[in-house]
């Protein structure tokens, strides 16, 4: 469900300001100051529900197709990394995707003026698009163009730039941002100056410079208030310049994130949306699709819609359950696959060590053509009917809504079509999901014990 928060103020930029320059080759950023700046109350009322922002990655390579600046292994790493910064603080990420850009100059020689052609190739309307160049650029390892932003690029030479460049992306400033003015060092000012954030202590321009591994070392004042206060820079902050020391954003980034996000229609629209319904398609090439809560295949309405054939490779990841209802189709041929995961959205980055060859979960040709359940609503004891193309060991998973593993049962499928008795009469009153796994594939059905 999407909702709109209006912010506090809008402090509009009065004068253009050019931005600052990399102070370290492999950890500056490009990054130019907002056009305006998004200011909000301490308190605002925000979602407990996960912000789940769809992500889609292009590789930049040469016009031959070779010196792909990042191979998908280290795509991983870096998407992986970024994950677990913002987990902390209710922000997870869905990867929509990946392609490759052919073309040399944007790889190896780009200049950020070009975004416009850059981001015309393959946009995404319902992603935050990253780029990602062999090289930095114009003194820089990464730009996310605006603040917020639903675009950025980052130099695989500047690894740490994802985590950095996509919080730019959801509305936080440098922690030594001082066009609005300096923020002080004893915390005066640091709702309406500096980056907007009062638990990041003040920073300044070239901190990083003065250290000693990840201690600085200098003695920088600035007069605040009528007397001169020495700095104490967050060193490991994701948004200072401390690049190799990068551990954290702080409870207030977090907050100004989703905030920024409530906020912001087209980061709105880049969220992960509650439900799916996937219907009236046949499905074929690459598609990864996330849900905060469920994913139905088809249609009940109109069985037999949805058709994933040949070259489909399709990925589906939900907070709660995924629904295959009869009718749907799925036979992917050689390598493809169709994956199955449920509650990951917020367990680990959606699809990491999936894409873009899987074999985990796997359907396919020779996969689980039906699972059905009766009665449902059930009271005590559960009919599980299962069909497989090729009968064998399975297992049957019962999990709770939270995810939670309740009971898990090995059976053994003698035949094509088998039924499977469960007796439940210890569970409590709920909704469940039940989950076959077999080695072509799982298939899931929701449970209602009264
Ligand atoms: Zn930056």
């Amino acid at each position: 469900m999407k909702k709109y928060l209006i912010p506090l103020s809008v402090a509009a930029l009065l004068s253009a300001v050019q931005p600052l320059m990399a102070q370290q080759p492999h950890a500056g950023c490009g990054t130019p100051h907002p056009k305006q700046v998004l200011q909000f109350a301490a308190t605002e009322n925000l979602s407990a529900n996960p912000y789940v922002v769809q992500i889609f990655v292009h590789i930049l390579r040469n016009d031959d197709g070779t010196n792909a600046a990042m191979d998908d292994a280290t795509l991983r790493t870096n998407l992986d990394r970024m994950a677990a910064f913002y987990r902390p603080h209710n922000i997870c990420f869905t990867f929509v995707g990946r392609d490759f850009i052919d073309n040399t100059e944007w790889n190896t020689n780009y200049v950020t003026a070009d975004i416009g052609d850059l981001h015309a190739v393959n946009p995404h309307s319902d992603a935050i698009d990253i780029y990602v160049h062999a090289n930095g650029f114009e003194g820089s390892g990464g730009n996310a163009y605006d603040i917020p932003s639903s675009k950025c690029s980052v130099a695989a030479t500047a690894s740490f730039n994802f985590e950095h460049e996509v919080g730019h992306c959801l509305g936080l400033l440098h922690t030594f941002e001082t066009f609005m003015g300096a923020e002080c060092p004893d915390g005066s000012g640091c709702g309406s100056d500096g980056d907007f954030v009062c638990d990041t202590p003040a920073d300044f321009a070239g901190s990083q410079n003065m250290s000693s591994g990840c201690t600085y070392t200098g003695s920088q004042t600035i007069n605040c208030n009528g007397s001169d206060q020495a700095y104490n820079p967050p060193t490991n902050n994701i948004m200072s310049y401390w690049a190799g020391c990068y551990a954290q954003f702080s409870a207030g980034q977090g907050t100004r994130m989703r905030n920024t996000i409530d906020a912001t229609g087209f980061l709105q629209d880049r969220l992960t949306p509650d439900d799916r319904i996937i219907t009236n398609t046949t499905l074929t090439g690459e598609i990864a699709v996330g849900a905060q809560n469920s994913i139905q295949i088809g249609n009940i309405a109109a069985a037999g819609d949805v058709a994933m054939n040949g070259n489909a490779h399709g990925m589906f990841n939900a907070g709660q359950f995924i629904q295959l209802v009869p009718g749907t189709g799925i036979t992917p041929t050689g390598a493809n696959s169709v994956l199955l995961t449920i509650n990951r959205m917020c367990d680990g980055l959606f699809l990491t060590s999936e894409f873009p060859t899987a074999d985990r979960n796997r359907i396919n040709q020779d996969g689980i053509t039906a699972l059905q359940v009766s009665p449902n609503p059930f009271i005590s004891n559960l009919q599980v009917q299962i069909s497989l193309v090729n009968p064998g060991p399975a297992t049957l998973m019962l999990f709770d809504l939270t995810g939670k593993l309740v009971q898990e049962t090995s059976i053994q499928v003698n035949a094509n079509d088998h039924t499977e008795q469960l007796e439940l009469p210890h569970l409590d009153p709920g909704i469940y999901f039940l989950r076959l796994r077999h080695a072509s594939g799982s298939a899931s059905a929701r449970l209602v014990k009264l």
